[in-house]
């Protein structure tokens, strides 16, 4: 198994720093890399955090899993890097100062392009198109986020794609009792999951929590994120044993409303949590002056939907998406659910 200039072989477990492009100034953000080579052949799973800098449930995770990760008793391979973005990360920042750039969406990459589009490129190539599959860790940054699986909406949800099928049983293995996904255009074009999905790579994205005061706040989360990587690695056929889960059952959404917050600055004040139910029309947030307490603006749903937001700062800059609502598109039940991937051949990619 070889990701750069790094190599296991079967049974092993190698660490070292994949090799990245530098600033002018010198700066390498260079890309801590686990590899670890199952004693037998079998698919591989890469598990990320950190790829915004300020996220780190993850992070944290992947270091508790490796811990635990014995190569001489599973199939297959891991992947593990606990922190993608490591100029972000040693600053506390979701993007990359150096250029200003989201490390996320720039997949595949660009050869000869800025620092962050040659750090996608590098990383791409070696590391995401060598994964079968594809846990990303994101979380809230100074404030929480609510916990849920994200995935990328279906092309025909009647006719999913192998890819799109492997990706449904995933969302459902991992775990929480509740999973979104966003209509085609929602934000816009995301080519960085379409890249992923082209290199054939099953990829979910986990929304955990977060915060600042992690260990007093979110152990629980990097607790069943640590407990959902093991749950994809037994839907991969990697190692056996029972799925542990929240329940019996994961809902899904359709998240397609997004509250959107005017190009005024101010303390945002969330007033509807998670799956409370809003009306058209009905008030989902204010915008406060922080230093008179005047109300600047009142954000309503464009349309009736159940609140599962994302995390946000205060103050929030810009116009700049304050909340999601959807509606349910599915419940999955576990109990009567295949959870289990077919991965062939087990040849590296
Ligand atoms: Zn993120």
């Amino acid at each position: 198994m070889k990701v750069g200039n790094l190599a296991a072989r079967p049974g092993e477990h190698v660490f070292g720093y994949l090799k990245m492009a530098a600033s002018r100034s010198g700066l390498s953000p260079d890309i801590p890399v686990h590899l670890f080579a199952g004693a037998e052949p079998g698919p591989t799973l890469l598990v990320q955090g950190a790829i915004h800098g300020g996220e780190i449930i993850g992070s944290i995770a992947i270091l508790n899993f490796i811990q635990k990760l014995n190569p001489q008793t599973f199939k297959g391979q891991v992947i593990a890097v606990p922190v993608v973005n490591r100029a972000g990360f040693e600053l506390g920042e979701r993007g990359s100062r150096i250029d200003g750039k989201d490390i996320s969406r720039l997949f595949p990459g660009k050869k000869n392009g800025s620092v962050s589009d040659q750090v996608a490129y590098t990383y791409f190539e070696e590391v995401v198109r060598q994964a079968h599959v594809m846990v990303d860790f994101h979380a809230g940054a100074r404030t929480a986020y609510e916990r849920y699986v994200l995935f990328s909406a279906e092309g025909d949800p009647n006719h999913p794609t192998d890819l799109e099928l492997m990706r449904r049983k995933l969302v459902v293995a991992f775990g929480l009792d509740q999973a979104a996904f966003f209509p085609p255009g929602t934000f816009g074009n995301n080519s960085a999951k379409e890249a992923i999905e082209a290199a054939g790579v099953a990829q979910i994205t986990l929304e955990f929590g977060g915060g600042t005061g992690w260990f007093h706040n979110g152990a629980d989360n990097v607790r069943d994120a640590e407990r959902g990587i093991w749950n994809i690695m037994k839907a991969m056929r990697m190692i056996d044993g029972p799925f542990e889960t929240d329940g019996d059952t994961c809902t899904v959404y359709n998240a397609g409303v997004v509250i959107w917050k005017p190009d005024v600055d101010g303390l945002f004040v969330r007033l509807k949590g998670f799956k409370d139910e809003l009306k058209a029309g009905e008030v989902y947030a204010h915008l406060v002056d922080p230093y008179t307490g005047d109300l600047l603006a009142e954000m309503k749903t464009p349309r009736d939907g159940i609140v599962i937001p994302s995390g946000q700062e205060w103050p929030t800059i810009g116009a700049t998406s304050v909340g999601i609502l959807g509606t349910i598109d599915r419940v999955e039940d576990r109990r009567s659910a295949d959870l289990y991937l077919t991965i062939e051949p087990f040849s590296a990619r």
